[in-house]
Parts: structure tokens; sequence; C-alpha cells
């Protein structure tokens, strides 16, 4: 588990897009968190580390869009109940694609559908109004393989010192 802190919207968006950089084809990304936590805030800063030039807005009215960059972004939002509706009919190997990584908002519901093999980022409020607190779980081998590089590539976000997480898993 590694434990991030963000103090502004962009330091947000800069971890994720500093995280895009390590995703390969087939990956998974689980981002869970309140609504307003700052997911959305997340898969904008991963997009442009992908090099997605376009923005990226919540896909409220559709389950899922697509975005060209590196490599392919498939962004889902499942927040919705009709979203889960959609999503159990038409199946999560479906939108799921080997060439492309995809980013789940509201990643809890989908977990039992999903292959045991994603990164979960887990954002919660701080006490000022612009603390978000990310936490950083692999679950699987695909991510766990870089867990060192994770951490390294987060580590401006990872307060040292004692009593605070700042390992890998
Ligand atoms: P979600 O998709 O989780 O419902 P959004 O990403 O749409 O949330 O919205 C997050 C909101 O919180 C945005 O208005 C953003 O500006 C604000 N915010 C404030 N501080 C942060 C931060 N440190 N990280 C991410 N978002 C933040
Ligand atoms: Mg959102």
């Amino acid at each position: 588990m590694i434990s991030a802190h963000t103090k502004h919207p962009d330091q947000t968006k800069e971890l994720a897009a500093v995280l895009a950089e390590l995703a390969r084809p087939g990956d998974i990304v689980l981002l869970a968190g309140d609504l307003g936590a700052g997911k959305t805030v997340f898969v904008q800063g991963f997009g442009r580390g992908l090099g997605i030039a376009g923005p990226i807005t919540s896909p409220t009215f559709t389950l899922a869009r697509e975005y060209e960059g590196r490599l392919p972004l498939h962004h889902l939002d499942v927040y919705r109940l009709d979203h889960m509706e959609e999503l159990f009919d038409v199946g999560i190997p479906e939108l799921l694609d080997e060439g492309a990584v995809t980013v789940v908002e509201w990643g809890d519901v989908i977990v039992p559908t999903l292959p045991a093999d994603f990164l979960e980022v887990r954002i919660t409020f701080g006490d000022a109004d612009d603390d978000r607190t990310l936490a950083l779980r692999s679950v699987g081998p695909s991510w766990s393989a870089r867990q060192r590089a994770i951490t390294a590539a987060l580590s401006p976000w990872v307060a040292a010192g004692p009593g605070v997480e700042a390992g890998g898993c």
C-alpha cells in the first residue's frame, strides 16, 4: 500500500500523469472514493500522462468513453445505477481491451466481475478543502511487479517520516 497526499487538483493530475507513464496494455485501474473526491480529476491527469490531448469529462450519459493516446484509454464510470445495470448486461470482459488501459470510476461495485489483477486507487478527503489522500494498492501480479517503480514515481507526494507509510506493499 502506498499512501500519497495532494493539496490541489493539479497535484492529483500530476500524480496520475506520472503513474500513467508506467501503464501497459491491458491494465486496469479502479478508482474508489466518494462523490467529489477527485476520481475524474485523476482520470484527466492519467489521460494527459498517456498523451491524450483533448478534454476528458465524466462519461455521465454513457457508460464508457474511449480516447486515443500512447495507449488507448477506456474511461468507465459506474456510479449511476443504470450504468451498473448496463454493465452487468454488457459484461465487463466486453469492455476490457487487451490493447488499452481501462480506468473505472467507482470501482468497488465491479470488483467481483473483474480479473483479480488491477491497481486500486482509493481517494479520501483530508482536513483542508483541497487535501486528498490517495491510497494505492496493487491486486494481482501485473501492478505488483511495478511496485518499486510506482513508489519511486509517487515519491513527491508520499510524506516520509515516522508513522507515515511510505514503503511498498
Ligand atoms: P469524482 O469524480 O470523484 O466525483 P471529481 O474529480 O469530479 O470527483 O471532482 C473533484 C473535485 O474536487 C473537483 O472540483 C476538484 O477541483 C476538487 N479538488 C480539490 N482538491 C483536490 C485534490 N487535491 N485532488 C483532486 N480534486 C480536488
Ligand atoms: Mg467522477
